[in-house]
């Protein structure tokens, strides 16, 4: 049994010391990384995160669900009460295995879709998948995303810059369109955008400008499918310590200091995104429409 002071402490924890401030060593995975290779690991609520039951019942498309923020929140959603279809990429699967074993072992359904949402026809396919297997689709996380650093516009290349768009914000509108004839009245939409959408490292102009693009789609989409009882909502995180950071997203000699500067002093974890994910999905949200819920340690955000 929990005494009372146990339950103190985990109700009441100081945001600057909750997670250690770490400051990662230099290091560089082939994109797009493990989680599994990721020193020191990250946080993904494996062994904290607990569920109330708030998304009993729901059947969850999450893109990126197999490493970072998008584990933590299939980890969250499964332990909520969700069954979760997971897509990442091939090169993933070892990354991936591991969140559908956390998601059975909370006794939900876990389904892996692996693929490559850069190409048109596989946003409408994963989005099929995961509606057949799951027997219906309620909830969407638009969460996958390519981020690589380039100091010089002269060097971004016209490959990564279709890349990015197709990747961050294509596949969120082909994702959501085939999405909506699965969604009844009362799904969810939330979408994956980023501090950088109003702050825009001049390393990251391609990955800066389609988070902008996200939270507009946000805004937009939310208007035009509020009426028919489905919310859009966007979750915008500060630096989190997640593989996307160690496969060309940061300039490798930023790693030790990565999110040192935020007012809490320290890098995110991915599962300090996840309550914000699960607010947004579950019904206690219903009149939070169009939202950009902004989860980065204190940067000042719009
Ligand atoms: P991550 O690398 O763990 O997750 C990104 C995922 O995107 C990958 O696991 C991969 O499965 C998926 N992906 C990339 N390219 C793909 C493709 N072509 N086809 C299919 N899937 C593809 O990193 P993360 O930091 O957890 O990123 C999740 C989201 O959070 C991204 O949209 C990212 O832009 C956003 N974000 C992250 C941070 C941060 O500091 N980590 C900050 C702001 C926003
Ligand atoms: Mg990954």
């Amino acid at each position: 049994m929990t005494s009372m002071t146990e339950t103190t402490q985990l109700t009441f924890q100081n945001p600057v010391t909750r997670y250690p401030a770490i400051s990662p060593p230099q290091q560089s995975q082939p994109e797009p990384g493990l989680d599994l290779h990721l020193s020191p690991p990250a946080d993904r609520g494996e062994n904290s995160y607990r569920g109330t039951g708030r998304l009993e019942g729901r059947r969850a498309l999450i893109t990126g669900a197999d490493s970072g923020i998008g584990a933590a929140v299939a980890i969250a959603f499964a332990r909520e009460g969700a069954d979760v279809a997971i897509s990442y990429l091939p090169a993933e699967e070892e990354d991936a295995v591991r969140v559908a074993e956390i998601i059975a072992a909370a006794g939900r359904r876990a389904v892996t879709i692996p693929g490559d949402l850069a190409k048109a026809v596989f946003c409408s396919e994963v989005v099929e998948k995961a509606a057949s297997e799951l027997g219906g689709l309620d909830a969407l996380v638009n969460n996958a995303g390519k981020q690589i650093s380039v100091d010089r516009l002269e060097d971004l290349t016209d490959e990564q810059l279709d890349a990015t768009f197709e990747v961050n914000i294509l596949a969120q509108f082909r994702i959501a369109r085939a999405a909506l004839r699965h969604l009844a009245p009362g799904s969810t939409i939330v979408n994956s955008t980023s501090i950088q959408a109003y702050r825009p490292s001049p390393h990251l102009l391609d990955y800066a400008s389609t988070k902008a693009a996200i939270n507009n789609f946000t805004k937009g989409l939310a208007q035009q499918v509020a009426p028919r009882g489905i919310r859009v909502n966007a979750v915008a995180p500060g630096p989190i310590w997640t593989p996307l950071q160690v496969s060309d997203g940061q300039p490798t000699e930023a790693l030790p200091s990565f999110g040192q500067n935020t007012p809490l002093g320290r890098a995110g974890q991915p599962t300090e995104l996840a309550p914000a994910y699960v607010f947004l999905t579950s019904a206690e949200s219903s009149y939070v429409v169009g939202e950009t819920l902004n989860v980065n340690g204190g940067s000042p955000s719009p």
